[in-house]
């Protein structure tokens, strides 16, 4: 392995695991595997006000559906460890000590109720209130207050938090692999919250620290990061680990199947397709929202949908394995702009991954089906449905749909195929047609087509409207597979038999 690739997943356990943040761990993953560097979990779960009971284990049980097994996490551990930030709380004070002292740092004792009513005064005044370089000189804080004053109030146990103290009306200029240079000027920026005095770090300086401390060399995350980068970035140079600082890739947004705004969870619920891998229980409210596991989804068909909302692999090739993106993932190949999530094309995935896996693969999958259905029948019998009805579904779960007539006569019979297809000479047909096959020997797929079309051509029937008739008889509608296959697999007795019981039954 190189260890000089190492790349992490860093979700934070605030609820279930969106499709956009598989995709993050997706791209952090192939780009590990294809440079044969090291996958890390990290969970960030600094702030405890915000933890959901569940969602760390669902983060994990998600990745493995997937097949996205880290190589260092909180269940692998790794030379790196711990993998929760709420374990490493002993870490982070004296990297918050070190920007004090640096000066890049300031304690700042502004009550939530302080800075309330100056966020009101301002609105009233139709401005935004900021922390920040114009106005900090002017709050309490250790740029405005006596050191000695300082350590009097934290000595008293007066709360205060640490923040990040921008230089105004800097350049901040950065690199990102997928947009290229950003540039922006630290004027528009706050100076943000980096450690509190209850003794938590905030997201932004234990995920600089940590990506530091776990040698982090390329940070592939969500677009909706990258206002935070030129704090990051500020944090290195700070720091003075700029040296060190991984390279970082912003990855395009997931849009909405209208191309407008963020993919969200509303959109999944409006338009009846998941937005999470697995589905979720919420531990407070009890409401349950779909995933693409339970929903029937393969893992390889929503890896693959997932793998190309964003990354484009420069050919037509549209259907790859896990393995073939590996070969192939590039993050030179990520797009800038949003890619629209299609929740049909993600069926077609499904389908097109269905029909890659052997037969064989899918026995225990349709056996299982049948059995919910009443149908338990030996695995040689699977072995010939599987071939005919795997082309005719997107979803396992549709295989009874698709073959519940292969085990039971149907009794009712589809009206407007009637009124459209039994003409009054077709039951004479129809009867013809059965003496016919009651010869035919051996009775396999091949010699039926072989009887079926001698007896059409001899009478000169058209093919279709006898087709059409006798598929009636033996499905009940117009639906369904190959006469020939369906006819093979229920054998002559039961062909024969359901063709008689339709001609007595079917009145038009
Ligand atoms: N904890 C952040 C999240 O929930 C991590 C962002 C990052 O990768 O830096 O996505």
């Amino acid at each position: 392995m190189n260890q000089n690739i190492r790349v992490r997943f860093a979700p934070s356990p605030t609820g279930p695991l969106h499709i956009g943040g598989l995709r993050t761990a997706l791209f952090n993953y192939l780009f590990a595997r294809r440079n044969g560097g090291v996958f890390i979990l990290r969970i960030e779960d600094t702030d405890q006000t915000r933890f959901v009971d569940g969602a760390e284990d669902y983060i994990i049980e998600s990745l493995e559906w997937c097949g996205l097994i880290p190589d260092e996490g909180p269940r692998q551990g790794g030379g790196f460890g711990p993998y929760r930030q709420s374990e490493r709380k002993s870490k982070y004070k004296r990297y918050a000590m070190q920007l004090l002292e640096s000066g890049h740092a300031y304690y700042a004792f502004d009550t939530p109720q302080e800075l309330d009513s100056m966020r009101k005064e301002y609105e009233s005044r139709g401005e935004t209130f900021v922390y920040d370089a114009r106005v900090r000189e002017s709050l309490k804080n250790s740029l405005t207050i006596e050191p000695q004053e300082v350590e009097e109030m934290i000595a008293s146990g007066r709360p205060y938090v640490i923040r990040f103290r921008f230089e105004s009306n800097e350049e901040i200029v950065m690199q990102d692999m997928v947009r290229g240079e950003v540039v922006v000027n630290s004027s528009t920026l706050d100076d943000k919250i980096l450690f509190k005095s209850d003794g938590m770090p905030t997201y932004h300086l234990a995920n600089v620290v940590d990506d530091n401390l776990m040698a982090i060399s390329h940070v592939i995350r969500g677009e909706e990061w990258l206002p935070s980068l030129p704090l990051h970035v500020s944090l290195y140079r700070a720091f003075e680990w700029e040296h060190l600082m991984p390279k970082f890739a912003h990855l395009p947004l997931i849009l909405k199947p209208t191309g407008k705004g963020k993919l969200s969870k509303r959109d999944g619920e409006k338009g009846g397709f998941p937005v999470f891998p697995l589905e979720w229980k919420d531990p407070i409210s009890g409401e349950i929202s779909p995933g693409y596991r339970e929903e029937g989804y393969l893992p390889e068909g929503c890896i693959n949908m997932l793998a190309l909302l964003g990354w484009n692999p420069g050919t037509e090739q549209e259907l790859f394995s896990l393995d073939e993106l590996i070969k192939e993932f590039q993050l030179e190949k990520v797009g800038r702009s949003g890619s629209r999530f299609d929740p049909e094309k993600t069926k077609w995935f499904n389908h097109q991954h269905i029909q890659l896996m052997e037969d064989e693969e899918l026995i225990p999958a349709f056996q299982a089906v049948l059995k919910v259905n009443g149908v338990d029948t030996d695995e040689s019998r699977v072995e010939l449905l599987v071939p005919i009805i795997k082309p005719r579904i997107d979803f396992i779960h549709e295989v009874w749909e698709e073959s519940w007539f292969f085990f039971h006569a149907p009794d009712t019979y589809d009206p407007d195929v009637v009124k459209k297809r039994w003409k009054d000479d077709t039951p004479g047909k129809m009867e013809q047609l059965a003496e016919a096959l009651e010869q035919c020997e051996p009775f396999t797929a091949e010699s039926v087509e072989t009887v079926v079309k001698g007896v059409i051509t001899k009478n000169e029937w058209g093919m279709g409207a006898i087709m059409n008739a006798w598929r009636l008889l033996l499905v009940g509608a117009a639906k369904g597979p190959g006469l020939f296959d369906l006819a093979a697999f229920l054998g002559r007795d039961e062909v024969i038999g359901r063709m008689r019981k339709g001609i007595r039954k079917i009145v038009k």
